[in-house]
């Protein structure tokens, strides 16, 4: 099954993706596959997950003029697609939602997941905890003593939290200590990935259940407007909240999509192509090639690698990306923040800030759509620190 590292199978090949994974993990991913493609296009299956992202996760979310924002960058009209009014506060939960309904579909009745500074351990103890799922989140020991309050929390959630000590005790090291555990327990046992990473058919699955963005903000777009956006602009970590936000335009030639990365992790700018963690894409890497550390303000784009399909968009020329320095995204963080009344994420605080670049340079007859990938309770207490610094 891995032999097919497709995107969108009848389109252009791409030499991004795959399934580069020792042979107990071949045969589970195969299994993944076949149950996602049997289920994806399940009219039953759809209106469940329909179901639960309207009355859980609070779907669909506006589509919401920045007006005071437009008016004063003096260009294009600008867009907020609304992922922080989610629950748990960012567009993670969409992806998590599907793949938990996914599991069960499979009979798994346990779902274990990796995280990294913690928002993806909390989506997914969050959604177990509603669809009575046992849930184990493997995290590096150093993100353990660094996020202490999101430990905290997925075990309110009734989650298993596993500090893992192996190698560096970082994100890394807890995928693998997930992969081992899905080898010895994959017949009761789901792995859900956090972001449109991983081997195939990781990707075309996270791919899948956040395209609910594109297809909303799209249909809005023409209510609202009567015609597509100009430019999508989404911030890029790992690349789900971006692909969900570009799916439904890949075709729209006319839009431009535009993912706006962290200048200290600009892995679609700065990357080479190699394997890591059993898949083929752009990564950030040292002479030697191994995977460099990255470090940022914003943990959600704190990730070496990316998604293999903007990859592949950035190869073909359909999607633009871009970088934007720390001092950029502190200044839209707080420019959002005043303007309209709205704290945004640091990650997605991103992609404003390329957008506050971009718009005085159109026209006002323009129309910017930006994903507003989650909220900034989070990052409050950072920023104030980095503020006074
Ligand atoms: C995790 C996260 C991101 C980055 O992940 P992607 O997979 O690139 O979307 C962006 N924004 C927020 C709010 C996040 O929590």
């Amino acid at each position: 099954m891995c032999r097919n590292n497709l995107r969108r199978p009848k389109k252009k090949v791409s030499e991004f993706g795959g399934c580069f994974v020792p042979e107990p993990l071949n045969t589970v991913l195969a299994r993944l596959e076949e149950a996602f493609l049997e289920y994806k296009d399940d009219v039953a299956f759809i209106q469940e997950n329909n179901y639960y992202l309207k009355e859980y996760v609070g779907r669909e979310n506006p589509l919401t003029y920045a007006e005071r924002l437009t008016k004063k960058l003096g260009g294009a009209r600008i867009f907020l697609k609304r992922e922080d009014l989610n629950h748990t506060g960012a567009h993670k939960i969409n992806n998590v939602v599907g793949q938990i309904l996914l599991a069960k579909k499979m009979g798994a009745h346990r779902v274990i997941a990796e995280t990294g500074a913690g928002q993806h351990g909390v989506a997914t103890a969050t959604a177990c905890a509603m669809m009575n799922m046992d849930c184990t989140i493997y995290m590096g020991k150093e993100d353990v003593r660094r996020q202490e309050l999101n430990v905290f929390r997925m075990e309110l959630l009734g989650a298993e939290v596993i500090s893992v000590n192996k190698g560096g005790g970082r994100l890394k090291d807890a995928v693998d200590e997930a992969l081992t555990d899905l080898i010895e327990n994959y017949e009761s046992t789901f792995y859900l990935i956090g972001s449109a990473v991983g081997p195939h058919p990781y990707p075309t699955i996270v791919h899948y259940f956040q395209s609910v963005i594109s297809k909303e903000s799209k249909r809005q777009v023409l209510e609202k407007e009567g015609r597509l956006p100009d430019a999508v602009v989404a911030c890029v970590g790992g690349g789900s909240n971006a692909i969900g936000a570009f799916s439904a335009y890949l075709d729209d030639k006319e839009v431009r999509l535009i993912g706006a990365e962290p200048i200290e992790a600009a892995t679609l700018t700065q990357g080479k192509p190699a394997v890591l963690h059993g898949f083929n894409s752009l990564c950030l890497q040292d002479e030697e090639g191994n995977p460099l550390p990255t470090e940022l303000i914003a943990a959600g784009l704190d990730y070496p690698g990316i998604g293999p399909e903007h990859s592949h968009l950035k190869t073909s020329g359909r999607a633009e990306y871009v970088t934007v320095t720390k001092k950029e995204v502190l200044d839209s963080f707080q420019e959002l923040s005043r303007t309209e009344g709205i704290i945004p994420a640091l990650e997605s605080a991103h992609a404003i800030a390329h957008v506050i670049k971009l718009a005085p340079s159109l026209n006002r007859d323009k129309i910017i759509v930006v994903n507003l990938s989650g909220r900034g309770d989070k990052d409050v207490a950072e920023v104030k620190r980095l503020l006074e610094q």
